[in-house]
């Protein structure tokens, strides 16, 4: 069980110092400069939060000019550190990523790894979860400790917990106090003249952050960390009774769902498939269909490897400089690197074409695995890039990649375990899972049943439908209730017309309607994308915390010794 950590009660206190919570209208500026201490605001407790708090740990420690600032860390889940992603969930909810490739801090990708070493009930966990691992995902006899390379996603939340406490104590010891708030922030709105905020040119400003209790709370600096926006319900099914509207935690949505339901399961991505695990695990009599749009499925992680391929960062590096940047010469890029190891873009993309079914892709990519693994190592050597290549891109075609071939540089991005292709296979092969591509609309008919139509014209019918699209970047999706429609609404967050909103993105300094940056607003995570491109991913996420993290520790640009001994 995990400890909570100590939380603010919610008490309303004096509002009179920057940071503390206050209720009703804050109190108008005095006119008299004080100088205090500033404070950070961090919405949202999650991965990107966790590294943050790490980053500027880290950036503090080197810091001599003093520059340490309170924080208060908004979160109204469960605890501080997991988020969404890593919650306590199902033992088979996995890593998409070996865990030697996870870390809070990309210089040392391998901290999630040595934390787990010392973990005795991780690795009795992680040693559990080793059926169907094939050669490609077995350890060499060395290994000291967990064999799998997959372990459970909520093995990493418990690290990022420990992170999370851990940052917060070294904070606490630079001289930084971090407060927790166990509440959504429901509002933002800058104030002139309020109690708390640091003099800006021409006059005080404070951002004024309003909870779901009622609080509000004075920060000078705030930082976005509020993760995707969550699930469509495409077929405006909430409400009914066997629809399942978001489906994590898995273990406490799925358990709703009848035993011998005939489950229709929204989507053939990640989430879909931990969903279709679970539901397969807790039934052994329910048939279970995977159903999207384009029938594709991630593709199997068959590569491990870490190799830098220097030809290929070499190669990206010259484009950049060139100014040679287009969808063709990055496919001539990735296909020259494919091409020393042996294989081809063509080969690698050949299970992606419309002929190919799921259960033929995963048996594919088994058999054969180096042209899939490679492509996938490709595809993630280029990760330091992205957002440079992506900017690099005429805006066509950014939108043309976005149309034709995002879902299929993300299935390579994101591939499944190969545990996870050896069961759906298992399922499949058992006649309890089913792949259906071309759905187009799904009803609840006057029996309480679905009824699901597909493009071919056939209608099929279940008992119960998982809604496991996805979690998204398209603004326009966010409930209307939400903390970034209401920023959408009054013109603090800017929607970025390839996903997220608009942020500088040198900074990650959110960008207002007049295209200026506001110099203390500040986003890590999903809600850059559309300016970054792939932002979701812990190794992305925590190269923006680090970047945030500088801007709010500057480096003194000079410090004369003789001033301060
Ligand atoms: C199911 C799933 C599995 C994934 N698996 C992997 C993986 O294996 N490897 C990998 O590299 N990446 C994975 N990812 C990508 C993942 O998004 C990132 O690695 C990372 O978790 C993102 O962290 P985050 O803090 O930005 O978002 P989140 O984890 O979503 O956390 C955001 C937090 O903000 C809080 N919040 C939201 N709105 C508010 C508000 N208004 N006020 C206060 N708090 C708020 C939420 O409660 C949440 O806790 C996965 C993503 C998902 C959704």
């Amino acid at each position: 069980m995990r400890d909570r950590l100590d939380t603010h009660a919610g008490t309303p206190v004096e509002p009179t110092a920057g940071g503390r919570p206050q209720r009703g209208p804050c109190p108008p500026h005095t006119g008299v400069a004080v100088l205090k201490k500033r404070t950070i605001a961090v919405v949202g407790g999650g991965a990107a939060c966790t590294a943050f708090l790490a980053a500027y740990a880290r950036r503090l420690s080197g810091d001599v000019a003093g520059a340490s600032a309170d924080v208060i860390v908004f979160e109204p889940g469960k605890s501080f550190g997991p988020g969404i992603a890593y919650a306590e969930d199902a033992d088979t909810a996995l890593l998409n990523r070996p865990y030697s490739a996870m870390s809070v801090d990309y210089g040392d990708p391998g901290q999630f790894r040595r934390w787990l070493y010392r973990q005795p009930s991780a690795r009795e966990s992680s040693d559990n979860n080793e059926a169907g691992e094939n050669s490609a995902g077995s350890a060499p006899e060395a290994r000291p400790t967990t064999r799998s390379h997959f372990v459970p996603r909520s093995l990493f939340g418990q690290y990022l917990e420990n992170v999370f406490r851990q940052s917060r104590e070294d904070l606490r010891l630079l001289g930084s106090q971090v407060t927790l708030v166990p509440s959504a922030v429901i509002d933002l709105t800058v104030e002139t003249g309020a109690t708390g905020g640091n003099r800006g040119n021409g006059g005080t400003e404070s951002h004024v952050l309003t909870t779901a209790d009622g609080d509000r709370f004075v920060a000078d600096e705030v930082v976005f960390a509020i993760g995707a926006i969550a699930p469509s319900d495409v077929y405006g099914l909430t409400g009914s009774a066997g629809f399942v509207a978001q489906p994590y935690p898995l273990v406490n949505s799925l358990s709703q769902v009848d035993r011998s339901a005939e489950v229709l399961v929204l989507g053939a991505g990640l989430t879909a498939i931990d969903a279709a695990v679970v539901l397969a695990d807790a039934g052994r009599e329910r048939r279970i269909t995977l159903a999207s749009r384009s029938g594709r499925i991630p593709d199997v992680r068959t590569d491990l490897g870490t190799g830098e391929l220097p030809e290929l960062i070499a190669g990206a590096r010259t484009l950049l400089a060139e100014g040679r940047v287009s969808l063709r010469s990055i496919h001539e890029l990735l296909d020259s690197a494919l091409r020393l190891g042996g294989t081809s873009i063509r080969e690698a993309l050949l299970p992606y074409t419309d002929a190919w079914s799921a259960p033929e892709l995963m048996r594919h990519r088994l058999e054969n695995p180096l042209p899939g693994g490679l492509a996938q190592r490709c595809v993630g050597a280029l990760t330091p890039f992205y957002s440079e290549l992506w900017r690099s891109l005429p805006d066509a075609s950014r939108r043309l990649f976005l149309r034709d071939h995002y879902r299929t540089y993300n299935c390579l991005r994101n591939p499944m375990p190969v545990t996870n292709a050896h069961r759906l296979l298992g399922l499949h092969d058992g006649g309890r899972l089913a792949f259906a591509k071309g759905i187009t609309s799904v009803t609840q008919t006057a029996g309480g049943r679905f009824t699901a139509t597909f493009a071919d014209g056939r209608t099929e019918h279940y008992d119960a439908v998982v809604n496991a699209v996805g979690r998204t970047n398209n603004t326009a999706a966010a409930s209307a209730s939400s903390l970034t429609s209401r920023l959408v609404r009054n013109g603090t967050f800017v929607s970025h017309p390839l996903g997220g909103i608009r942020v500088d993105p040198e900074t990650n300094q959110v960008r207002g309607s007049a295209g200026a940056a506001f110099p203390r607003l500040y986003v890590i995570g999903d809600l850059a994308s559309g300016e970054h491109f792939h932002v979701s991913s812990m190794e992305l996420v925590a190269r923006q915390a680090a970047k945030v993290a500088g801007q709010l520790v500057p480096a003194p640009d000079r410090l004369l010794v003789g001033a301060v001994a």
